[in-house]
């Protein structure tokens, strides 16, 4: 039979990963978060010391990355060449990065397949930018998650304080800015809503809220094959 797939795609901050883990939770979905494959791809690069827009130092050194993702009670944890990176990913300073590296098509080539094979072997809830695009342009359902740049400053904000940072809202608000801004502009698989997807603006809703309108709205779409 064939895999059921739902697309989540939307800029920074829109709650893709909060609600995409939750819905997954509640259907049995695998959830996989394509934003830290790039956050990793990031990280490699950073430690290197090599600037993440020279896509040809940056090309030159992909074979050296060796990416693995294993679930632990249902949580995607990310391997760099054996390490467990996924707290390092989560990093402020990452973001720039894996939003930099991400605009290097030979970045994105390399890590579509691995994208790819998830849905054909599980049924996925996979969040990005490009997933209903590119990535999974037959995706059983697709949503475009949206809302206002400060409203997705203040969860990103809220979340880094809930970490010990102590970065200035105003600092997260410019940085969400600048990557919505590459993140569109940039040559391949920029974020945009793919044709056939549902947009949904969350600005002002309460997580709960968004989490039960999606639901509603991946059920309705797929309630026959479940
Ligand atoms: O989703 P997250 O903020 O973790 O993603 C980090 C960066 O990775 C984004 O700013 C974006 O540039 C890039 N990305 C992408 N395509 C995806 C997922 C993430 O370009 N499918």
């Amino acid at each position: 039979m064939n895999k059921l797939s739902i697309a989540i795609d939307g800029p920074s901050g829109a709650g893709k990963s909060t609600i995409s883990r939750e819905i997954a939770k509640s259907f049995g979905f695998i959830y996989v978060d394509t934003g830290a494959m790039y956050r990793t791809v990031g990280l490699y690069v950073r430690r290197r010391g090599i600037n993440p827009r020279d896509d040809v130092e940056v090309s030159r050194v992909l074979p050296d990355i060796h990416i693995d993702i294993k679930y632990e009670n249902g949580v995607q944890r990310m391997l760099l060449n054996d390490e467990d990176v996924t707290d390092a990913i989560r990093a402020h300073e990452i973001s720039a990065f894996a939003s930099d590296v991400s605009a290097i098509p030979e970045v994105r080539s390399f890590l579509l397949g691995m994208q790819r094979r998830f849905a054909e072997i599980y049924n996925v809830i996979m969040d990005g930018r490009d997933i209903g695009t590119v990535v999974l342009p037959s995706a059983t359902v697709k949503i475009f998650l949206t809302a206002s740049p400060e409203d997705r400053a203040k969860r990103r904000y809220l979340e880094l304080c809930g970490k010990g940072s102590d970065i200035a809202y105003e600092k997260v608000l410019e940085d969400i800015n600048t990557r919505d801004i590459n993140d569109s502009s940039r040559a391949v698989a920029p974020l945009k809503p793919a044709d056939d997807a549902l947009v949904v603006d969350t600005t002002g809703n309460t997580l709960a809220q968004s989490i039960e309108l999606i639901k509603r709205l991946i059920e309705e779409r797929i309630k026959d094959a479940l």
